[in-house]
């Protein structure tokens, strides 16, 4: 198969997301990064922002697309083409709300096939709102994200890392 949207909300990249495109490309020729409005989550970077910080990433990384999206995740792999959606599963607590989003995304879509890919055991406790909350208390997350994705999250939380 040739593309997979990995979609998201990316707030921000973590070394996380990174394994799992990784893996992505070793599965398929593209790996779509979709960051997605998410109306239930009250982000800490704009889409643009966001979008940004995943470019930079993908700048290593042949095969890597970024985009954002504002419809749902199902219409926007249609729109791609994609015939797969990839999502990372850490631990079994990802595994309801992940079972219920693929279901629900094969009943709009039956064309694609969501992947589940599982990251390196050091990044299966790592998630982007831990990251954040390290970060607004001044805590070093250089184990987490990228060097850039600290100093950003430093830039906006004044400086303190
Ligand atoms: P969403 O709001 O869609 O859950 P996230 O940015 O939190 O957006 O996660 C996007 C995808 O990346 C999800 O499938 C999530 O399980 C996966 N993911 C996030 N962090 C990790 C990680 N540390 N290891 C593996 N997968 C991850």
């Amino acid at each position: 198969m040739k593309k997979a949207l990995y979609p998201g909300s990316f707030d921000p990249i973590t070394n996380g997301h990174i394994d799992i495109i990784v893996r992505g490309l070793d599965l398929f020729e593209n790996v779509v990064v979709g960051i997605g409005v998410n109306l239930a989550k009250e982000s800490l970077f704009t889409v643009g922002e966001r979008i940004d910080m995943v470019r930079e990433v993908a700048r290593d990384l042949r095969g890597v697309e970024v985009v954002g999206y504002d419809i749902l995740t199902a219409q926007f792999a249609q729109q791609i083409g994609a015939g797969a959606i990839l999502r990372g599963l850490r631990a079994i607590s990802d595994f309801e709300y992940e079972f219920q989003m693929a279901l629900a995304n094969r009943e709009l879509f039956p064309e694609a096939e969501t992947v589940f890919l599982m990251p390196s055991l050091n990044n299966v406790y790592l998630n982007s709102s831990m990251v954040k909350t390290i970060a607004l208390h001044g805590g070093d997350v250089s184990k987490f994200v990228p060097d850039f994705v600290a100093r950003r999250l430093a830039e906006k939380f004044g400086g303190l890392v």
